[in-house]
């Protein structure tokens, strides 16, 4: 059963009941009432019947007594002028005279009609009449003594006709018949006679009452019932109707929504509670939609800097501009306002150093700060991730350091490199081929670096989520730093010598073109000493290979201690060296060459084999060439160094020789 058939229903019970309840009551009050006013009526019509009656035989009883008071016995003339008297005046019908001595004999003719043959019914009461025969008359017999000892009787006389009825029933308003012993009954009266009473007052008689009709009075109130009950289902209809049609509308729209379509609107009407629900859900449902916006916004938005974040990952090594796209996702990601990737400083890992840095910090210079130490330090140093407000420039118990942003809320996770080892070679930091201003190197096991966020926007405090969003990044730029480092060490290796970390003879190749390029564009002098040792091959048949290698390695520390950051030192053959000193020319080159040859023949080279430690003494010759002097190409310049070592070769070794134009 719906909704609306349940309003309508119970409207009906509630308005219909009453009326049909108060409709059965007065119809009941109405028949009550109708059969009172019938009992009332025939109750007046009986009581007009026997006074009118009563009336007619004290009449008679008057007439008879008048003639009798008349009678003088002697003069019979006055009686009868009585008797005509009261006839004439309609009193009576007629007075009869008798002499009751000799029984029933008249002594005068009688005045008025003739008495009728049949029952008389006394006035008096003193004598019944005859039960078998029909009632003819009403009468009243009065006696006088007369002066000789007889008696007359006058009796007066009323007939009881149907003219006499007729007159009765006229008075009472009412329908009479008499009931006497005769077979046709007299009837009269003109009444539609509906009930009927009895009386016997003087007569005889029922007397017939018109019945009450309320037909058009029933009639009436069904129709005043028909008529509320139409309109009690035209107003059912309605109300139910207009009550039910806001909610099929809303729900009719909350099935819309239901199907994803979040533009759905209800109509509201009026300002009832239904039209507080249908506001409700209108502004619910807008809410949802804007938030449904804003998050597709925000996931497109995502969508693209995961592209490009994936972009950047592979398609470059370039480390600063990879921890930038990382930087810029995660703040998306965060909705923060700044943030800060610092990592481990390469020379000294207790130091932290900014190497991306995003949106207003309020520092002027890049954010730098020692592990433990300010808001940044302390939480890399931790090794756990840390988010919350700043006040007063203190983070819990934390105290921000002057080169650290000053920000209202902060989220820092720190992250660890699994320790990528620099490669061992005495050159260390300055001899490293592209690190200009300087290689970095994973700390081994150590924090690696930290992302750090600032201000969320719209000044909401980061949460828990945004902490393990942050882990997804900074763990990302920390396979970044990884694998560029990685990448850094595979190129390193690839260049340097595996027995003695200088550079190889591919780079040394690399290195000359390079410098030879440099060379004739700015006219500047570079020189190239090739440094072979003397006698070498004595060592290794004397010691064996081991400990001529162990010389090797010892010779490039000499070599890599005397030379300049900006110098390069290679190994590109067995025991064959050569060093390149840019902005060098053939004295600069000489003072180096001779130099070197004193830190290799003054102290002799320690070594070590199975049976103990030695000590040997080596010398070196070298050959001097410069570019742009003696040659103006990579295999030129080396050429004219190899000529310039033979030159010291023969010159009789541990000596050094320039090459000659
Ligand atoms: P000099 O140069 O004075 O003319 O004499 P030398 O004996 O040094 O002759 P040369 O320069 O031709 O040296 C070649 C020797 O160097 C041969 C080999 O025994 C040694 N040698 C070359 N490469 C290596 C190496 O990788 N390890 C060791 N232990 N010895 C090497
Ligand atoms: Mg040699
Ligand atoms: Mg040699």
């Amino acid at each position: 059963m719906s909704l609306r058939s349940r309003l309508t229903t119970a409207f009906l019970v509630v308005v219909l009941g009453p009326v049909l309840v108060g409709a059965v009551f007065v119809a009941a009050i109405m028949s009550h009432l109708a059969e009172s006013r019938e009992t009332a009526l025939a109750d007046s019509a009986v009581t007009t019947v026997d006074t009118a009656l009563g009336t007619v035989c004290e009449r008679i009883q008057a007439s008879a007594a008048a003639v009798a008071l008349n009678h003088r016995g002697d003069d019979e003339i006055d009686a009868t002028e009585m008797a005509k008297l009261v006839v004439g005046r309609e009193a009576v019908d007629g007075v009869v005279f008798t002499e009751l001595e000799t029984a029933g004999t008249t002594t005068a003719p009688g005045v008025g009609a003739t008495a009728p043959e049949g029952a008389w019914i006394d006035c008096g009461g003193e004598t019944a009449p005859a039960a078998d025969l029909p009632i003819v008359a009403l009468g009243s017999q009065v006696t006088v003594e007369n002066g000789d000892g007889t008696t007359a009787a006058f009796t007066a006389f009323r007939t009881v006709d149907q003219e006499f009825l007729t007159t009765i029933a006229g008075a009472a308003d009412a329908a009479l018949i008499l009931q006497d012993g005769r077979e046709q009954q007299l009837r009269a009266g003109g009444i539609e006679a509906g009930s009927w009473a009895t009386t016997d007052a003087l007569l005889p008689l029922r007397v017939g009452t018109a019945s009450t009709d309320f037909t058009l009075m029933y009639w009436t109130l069904a129709a005043v019932v028909a008529a509320s009950a139409i309109c009690a289902m035209a107003l059912a209809a309605w109300l139910s109707r207009s009550t039910t049609r806001p909610l099929v509308e809303l729900s009719a729209a909350a099935e819309r929504v239901a199907d994803g379509d979040l533009d759905a609107r209800v109509p509201v009407h009026g300002s009832d509670e239904v039209a507080q629900l249908a506001l409700s859900f209108n502004r619910m449902t807008a809410r949802t939609q804007t938030y449904v916006q804003a998050l597709t916004a925000s996931r497109d938005q995502m969508r693209g800097q995961l592209g490009w974040l994936g972009q950047t990952l592979t398609a470059t090594l370039d480390l600063d501009r990879i921890l930038e796209v990382i930087l810029d996702t995660a703040m998306v990601t965060t909705n923060a306002e700044a943030g800060l990737v610092m990592l481990a400083d390469v020379g000294d890992a207790d130091q932290l150093l900014q190497r991306a840095g995003e949106g207003e910090l309020g520092i002027t210079e890049p954010a730098s700060v020692r592990l433990g130490e300010g808001i940044i330090g302390s939480i890399a140093a931790s090794g756990a991730p840390a988010h919350g407000r700043i006040v007063d420039g203190h983070f819990g118990d934390r105290r921000r350091s002057p080169t650290e942003p000053d920000a209202r809320t902060i989220v820092a996770v720190p992250f660890n490199g699994r320790g990528v080892p620099e490669p061992e070679h005495p050159g260390s930091r300055r001899a490293a081929p592209y690190d200009e201003d300087g290689a970095e190197t994973a700390p081994e096991g150590g924090v690696l670096g930290v992302l750090v966020l600032y201000n969320r926007v719209a000044a909401l405090d980061f949460e828990a989520a945004d902490v393990e969003t942050l882990k997804t990044f900074a763990g990302q730029a920390a396979v970044a730093v990884e694998n560029v480092l990685l990448h850094r060490q595979v190129q390193r290796l690839s260049l340097t010598d595996p027995l003695t970390g200088l550079w190889n003879y591919r780079f040394m190749q690399t290195s000359l073109r390079r410098e030879a390029e440099r060379a004739r564009r700015y006219q500047r002098p570079s020189a190239l000493l090739a440094i072979d040792l003397d006698r070498f091959k004595a060592v290794n048949d004397t010691y064996g290979h081991p400990i001529g290698d162990q010389v090797l390695v010892e010779l490039s520390r000499r070599i890599t201690g005397q030379i300049r950051e900006v110098d390069l030192a290679f190994r590109h053959g067995g025991e064959e060296f050569t060093v390149l000193l840019p902005e060098t020319d053939a004295t600069g080159g000489i003072a180096v060459a001779e130099r070197l040859g004193r830190a290799v023949a003054d102290r002799p080279f320690k070594v070590s084999d199975t049976e103990g430690g030695l000590e040997l003494r080596v010398t070196v010759s070298v050959g001097i060439a410069i570019l742009g002097e003696h040659a103006d190409t990579a295999a030129g310049i080396l050429a004219a160094a190899d000529e310039a070592l033979y030159a010291a070769k023969a010159a009789g070794r541990d000596t050094c020789r320039v090459a000659t134009t």
